[in-house]
């Protein structure tokens, strides 16, 4: 199938009341399982690789162009509606080469910027994304970050219904990721609840779909009510390498030297580690599926 635009797939999830998961791949082993979910279950998709934790030498030394080429190609294998999406790069020549190479739609990494800063730079990559039929996801406020359990809350500001109104504007995004409680890179429960009642104002205010990154610690509730205050895209990232890394040192234990390593590593038969090691997140993305309520939507 085609690749769906970006502003369509999120304005039907947000007119049947649901929202599309981006589950961030970081290979294309883990590609093929976000996008085997999707089809599977009838799931509307948004399929990707980011760049927020991935090393910038070797995103610019080809890494964007190849995983452009790997997200495009099992993007458009599906049956279900998809997305293909560069997320959180750094600059928007990094964006434009990925957009260049396959991918259709992209964000920036503004975190840390000045609302004007930001607004500058992500109204060139609307530019440049518009120009090439593609879509352009926008961040306005600060989100906390945990690295490694250790909270990094200094840094926290809610999104605005006012700054997220004059962004929107300045920029052209079609559609606006927001602070509103969630932070990066949290897996464990014990977190600050979701400002409801600032989303649902966001969404009274805007005219595009919400976007929540940090969905890797939310609890169900809390996403189901973040969908009915207008969030049509739930970013998750962090909980879905922590099963796969968990259970990769659990196999670890098994190598010794009777193994057939040439079934452990890079065979794809049921002996492959990395193939193993994925169960444990495809029961996790299914599971997020059927709490963002996509699944049979496609
Ligand atoms: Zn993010």
């Amino acid at each position: 199938m085609t690749l769906e635009a970006l502003p369509d797939l999120l304005a039907r999830a947000r007119a049947g009341g649901y929202a599309v998961g981006y589950f961030e791949a970081w290979d294309l082993d883990s590609l093929e399982v976000m996008a085997g979910v999707a089809e599977r279950m009838r799931s509307p998709a948004i399929v990707g690789f980011g760049g927020l934790s991935a090393d910038g030498a070797w995103l610019d030394a080809g890494g964007i162009r190849r995983s452009a080429l790997v997200a495009r190609d099992v993007a458009e294998s599906l049956s279900v509606p998809c997305v293909a999406l560069l997320n959180e790069v750094s600059r928007v020549e990094q964006a434009e080469a990925g957009l260049d190479a396959g991918y259709n739609a992209a964000m920036l990494h503004t975190q840390g910027l000045s609302f004007d800063a930001s607004a500058e730079v992500v109204a060139e990559l609307v530019v440049a994304a518009h120009r090439r039929g593609a879509g352009a996801e926008g961040e306005i406020g600060e989100m906390p970050e945990e690295h490694a359990g250790v909270r990094r809350s200094g840094a926290e500001h809610l999104t605005t219904p006012e700054e997220a109104v004059a962004f929107v504007e300045r920029t052209g995004v079609d559609c606006l990721a927001v602070a509103a409680g969630n932070a990066h890179f949290v897996v464990s429960g014990d977190r600050p609840p979701l400002r409801l009642e600032r989303l649902a104002e966001i969404t009274g205010a805007v005219s595009v779909p919400l976007v929540l990154h940090g969905g890797s610690g939310l609890p169900e509730h809390q996403v189901r009510e973040a969908i009915a205050a207008g969030v049509a895209k739930v970013n998750v990232g962090t909980r879905l390498r922590q099963r796969f890394a968990t259970a990769m040192a659990q196999l670890a234990c098994e190598v010794g030297e009777g193994s057939d390593f040439n079934e452990l590593v890079g065979s794809r038969k049921p002996g492959d580690m990395v193939r193993r090691a994925l169960v444990p997140v495809a029961d996790e993305v299914e599971r997020l599926t059927a709490v963002l309520m996509s699944d049979g939507r496609a």
